[in-house]
């Protein structure tokens, strides 16, 4: 049986008129000879709305229930679905993350999976030609739901193309494919026909959400072709795979940015063995993911330490500070919502020198102060203020050669 994985997301099934173009996709696939798992996020906008809509009705809402409310976006748009496809004459059903089942930890909002019974799919498929599947959702052991954290259909469909065997894996969005940079911020961002994982790995941490940065650990991790396409047009989109050498001869691929980013900086601390374990070892047991992180040249042996967070884990974080700063000396404690991270990414880093230089000197030039540095060997970072990001996602993209040449 040759089987095909296509996730379509939130915008794809926006409505009718979108969820027709999905089904001459699937059509197609079904012409070519294929079975076809179709994994669906939530129509455009309903998450958040979900979202939302807890908050009316809870101050701080359970994080099970949460995610038990979620889960009904995708619900509806498989049902949806699933009804057009039979009344075009396609036998197909919906299926939903528990009845497979998709057995996650119980990291409710952000939930891992742990296995996919994936004969559920090759049994269904033997008597149907399309299964509908609901992205972004799976149970836990004790069969409560839970969902994989923001764009996570993208995992559930690399998931899913991993747990059937070496099938490919089409995810198709509202850009016809990857960019050297957010097509929506810089109008000379070109496409990218194939990148490698670790890349697209990079490029995904960084920020940009084209693919959830689960998804293509998955791909990597069980070497899952993955095709990033348009709902909306025919081009061939970009291939996401394995390394080559060619790609090594490219020194930068892409430019990534990140708003969801809050900066605090704890002043004035003692520059001593231990102090830094006594702030950050807390805020890992919070479960607060720190990226950034520097400290400055100390003076009489007291020095200021800075690092980001999410937004989203703002609060928690100053408050896990403020316990450890009351139990030792601390001048104060900043913070600052107003920052943004932009990062040159490319594998061919790896073989050049002066690519952070050129970086730098390109904002410098473009008037924009780099708050924080961080690298590693296929990337550059910069925390930067989060209204010059457009700037410098344009700044950058043109100093590294990637703009498309002007007709
Ligand atoms: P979907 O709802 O289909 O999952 P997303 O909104 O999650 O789509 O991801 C697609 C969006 O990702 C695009 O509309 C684009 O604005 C954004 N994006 C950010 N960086 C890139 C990039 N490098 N290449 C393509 N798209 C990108
Ligand atoms: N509906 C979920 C979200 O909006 C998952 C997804 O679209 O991939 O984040
Ligand atoms: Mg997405």
């Amino acid at each position: 049986m040759n089987i095909l994985v296509q996730k379509f997301g939130g915008s794809s099934v926006a409505d009718l008129e979108c969820m027709k173009k999905v089904r001459g996709k699937v059509r197609s696939a079904l012409d070519k000879g294929f079975k076809v798992v179709v994994v669906l996020s939530a129509r455009a906008g309903q998450t958040n709305r979900l979202l939302e809509m807890a908050y009316q009705y809870s101050d701080d809402p359970d994080p099970a229930e949460m995610d038990a409310l979620l889960t009904t976006g995708e619900q509806e748009s498989v049902a949806l679905f699933a009804m057009m496809l039979r009344d075009s004459g396609i036998t197909a059903r919906s299926m939903l993350g528990f009845q497979l089942p998709i057995v996650t930890d119980e990291d409710y909002g952000g939930a891992r999976i742990l296995s996919i019974q994936a004969e559920t799919l090759r049994k269904a498929l033997e008597s149907h030609e399309v299964i509908v599947m609901a992205g972004f959702q799976g149970c836990t052991e004790a069969l409560r739901l839970t969902t994989l954290g923001r764009g996570g259909s993208d995992t559930s469909a690399v998931a899913v193309a991993a747990a059937l065997g070496s099938v490919e894996c089409h995810i198709y969005t509202d850009v016809d494919g990857v960019y050297t940079t957010d097509p929506r911020v810089c109008a000379k961002a070109r496409k990218i026909d194939r990148i490698s994982y670790e890349e697209m790995l990079e490029m995904s941490s960084m920020g940009a959400k084209v693919l959830q940065i689960r998804s293509v650990e998955f791909a990597n991790r069980y070497n899952v072709p993955v095709r990033v396409l348009s709902t909306f047009s025919d081009n061939p989109g970009t291939l996401v795979m394995q390394e080559d050498h060619m790609m090594e001869a490219v020194l930068v691929s892409g430019i990534a940015y990140d708003k969801d980013q809050a900066r605090v900086t704890l002043v004035g601390v003692p520059d001593k063995p231990g102090v830094s374990a006594r702030i950050f070892v807390p805020l890992s047991e919070g479960g607060i993911l720190v990226d950034m992180i520097i400290q400055k040249a100390s003076r009489d042996n007291i020095t200021d330490l800075t690092f980001t967070v999410s937004r989203k884990d703002l609060k928690r974080a100053l408050s896990i500070v403020e316990e450890v700063c009351a139990g030792m000396e601390c001048q104060g404690i900043e913070h600052d919502t107003g920052v943004s991270k932009v990062s040159v990414i490319g594998v061919g880093m790896r073989n050049h020198s002066g690519v952070a230089a050129r970086a730098f000197n390109a904002l410098y030039h473009a008037d924009i102060n780099i708050i924080m540095i961080s690298t590693s060997e296929i990337k550059i970072s910069c925390l930067i203020a989060e209204n010059e990001v457009d700037r410098a996602v344009n700044v950058l993209h043109q100093e590294f050669g990637l703009d498309t040449p002007s007709q």
